[in-house]
């Protein structure tokens, strides 16, 4: 794993300690203070009016919308939704921020604390708390490359600013990068199931800040931490994080000490540089917006949401397992997303046999689009087609090798797995005598295993219709051919 990247006597001897900072942006349709559309890959400063370009006069009026959504997502990470939240600005200057503030909140969010369950390197799982889920405005890009005079220019896109975003703080529960890895892949997992945000790392939709310190073992207080911002993927965060540790452990290890900074990730170095110190800290001088009032959120409000909330991916793997007979690694393919969770689901339910047709769509299916580098969208075969696959076995009309040649020429030529199977109707032998005397031959050809057999090995059948499946190339009937196996041999 990943963590091998920090020596173990570093870890013996340090503790490693991560709090993240997650911004996410929702997918409402118009901003959060105006109604400019929230879309992203616009012709720039095109989605923009005076209330997001911070026009003097120009008053913010709040998204309905981006409070469900911010709602949805604080109840799926567990929180407790405070009934009144207060908008706060908070103050700096930046040319993409053109207010010269950033409406946020503050002592008040919308939302404190949550939980994320994450499973831990032991099999065991583990709560990561989080601090709170507030609501705020994006700001807008500064574009410092791609134009012809960009060595001496730096350009402004506005569509961005007023974005609504919730921001997600996590407590300093984290222990290892592979922790944090993993409660990002879980964050992201429920903010798709609730539906408020694609998530999209590459167009910003989902940021991350990393704070991390290192501990002697068994000490009390934390160390000094650093902030590392500027990175868009969870592998580059643990990548982030482990650099960042060993670069913490050995100032220590040297008697130095660790400085509270900002540092930036730089992907092609693999390596973090300091960005500001403490000393040049923003003070943010945060007050209350006087332009909106509380947020007030009702009971009733909260109860409607509560019943909005999706089967979150926790406990859909749980009742998958239970219900389909899924191993767990199954299980959590199968959710990755909840599209591709629904399409097996509506699919399991057609079939005779569900966990079957788990195996067909992630061992046939799955194993030759990965071998193609596919997803699953891309795939010739229909999920008809793998519920008719799963069912022919079921039935013992086609034999799994036979399965995996219709599978073949299905991928080879692009068709689905009915047109397949209804071309190429693969041949069965199902007469009894011309299995028996494939047995026979199988058998006489054989006299160490028939011995075994006679002598308690009962798993050596399984030799013998594996061989004559083979003389038959795969069309003997694997019902009849297990009867008559074991009758052979017994007789
Ligand atoms: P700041 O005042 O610098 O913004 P906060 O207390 O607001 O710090 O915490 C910001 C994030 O840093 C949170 O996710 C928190 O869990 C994490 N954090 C706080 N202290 C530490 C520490 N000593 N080591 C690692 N992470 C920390
Ligand atoms: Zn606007
Ligand atoms: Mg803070």
């Amino acid at each position: 794993m990943a963590t091998a990247a920090i020596s173990p006597d570093v870890l013996a001897k340090y503790e490693p300690v991560i709090g993240l900072e997650v911004h996410v942006q929702l997918l409402t349709a118009s901003k959060i203070f105006c109604g400019c559309a929230n879309k992203f890959g616009s012709a720039p400063n095109t989605n923009v009016c005076p209330v997001c370009l911070g026009l003097p006069g120009a008053l913010p009026v709040l998204n309905a919308k981006a409070v469900e959504f911010a709602t949805l997502a604080a109840l799926a990470l567990h929180c407790t939704v405070n009934e009144r939240s207060i908008f706060a600005r908070k103050n700096y200057f930046y040319p993409d921020l053109p207010k010269g503030y950033q409406i946020s909140q503050y002592d008040k969010p919308l939302a404190e604390h949550g939980w994320i369950a994450v499973p831990t390197a032991d099999g065991a799982t583990k709560r990561i708390g989080i601090t709170r889920l507030h609501m705020e405005e994006d700001a807008g890009k500064s574009l410092h490359e791609g134009f012809a005079d960009s060595a001496t220019r730096t350009y402004l896109d506005l569509n961005r600013c007023g974005t609504p975003l919730v921001e997600i703080v996590s407590e300093p529960d984290i222990r290892t990068p592979d922790e944090a890895f993993e409660y990002l892949t879980r964050l992201k997992e429920i903010l798709l199931y609730t539906g408020v945000s694609d998530c999209n790392m590459e167009e910003g939709s989902l940021r991350c800040d990393a704070n991390v310190s290192v501990r002697l073992r068994g000490a009390e207080r934390f160390g000094t931490k650093a902030e590392v911002k500027n990175v868009n993927s969870f592998r580059f965060i643990r990548a982030a994080l482990e650099y960042e540790i060993e670069r913490q452990v050995e100032i220590l290890e040297s008697g130095g000490r660790v400085a509270q900074e900002t540092r930036l990730w730089n992907a092609n170095e693999g390596r973090t540089y300091s960005m500001r110190s403490k000393e040049q800290a923003h003070d943010y001088r945060y007050f209350p917006e006087p332009d909106l009032p509380p947020l007030i959120v009702s009971e009733e409000f909260l109860k409607r949401k509560r019943t909005e909330l999706p089967e979150l991916p926790e406990a859909r793997r749980a009742r998958m397992i239970a219900e389909y007979d899924l191993t767990a690694k199954d299980a959590q393919t199968l959710t990755a997303s909840r599209e591709f969770a629904d399409r097996f689901e509506e699919a399991a339910k057609t079939a005779k046999n569900p966990r079957r047709v788990a195996n067909v769509l992630l061992s046939e299916v799955g194993g030759r689009l990965n071998a193609l580098g596919l997803d699953h969208d891309r795939s010739p075969v229909s999920m008809t087609g793998i519920v008719l696959a799963a069912d022919l076995l079921d039935e013992d009309k086609i034999s799994s090798r036979q399965m995996k040649q219709l599978f073949d020429i299905a991928f080879e030529k692009g068709e689905d797995f009915g047109v397949v199977y209804e071309r190429e109707k693969p041949q069965q032998i199902t007469d009894a005598s011309a299995l028996e005397k494939l047995i026979d031959e199988v058998i006489a050809a054989n006299p160490k295993q028939v011995e075994q057999y006679r002598a308690g090995k009962k798993t050596m059948a399984g030799f013998f219709v594996g061989q004559v499946m083979r003389a038959s190339k795969g069309q003997a009937n694997p019902a009849l051919l297990n009867e008559l196996v074991t009758k052979k041999l017994e007789g």
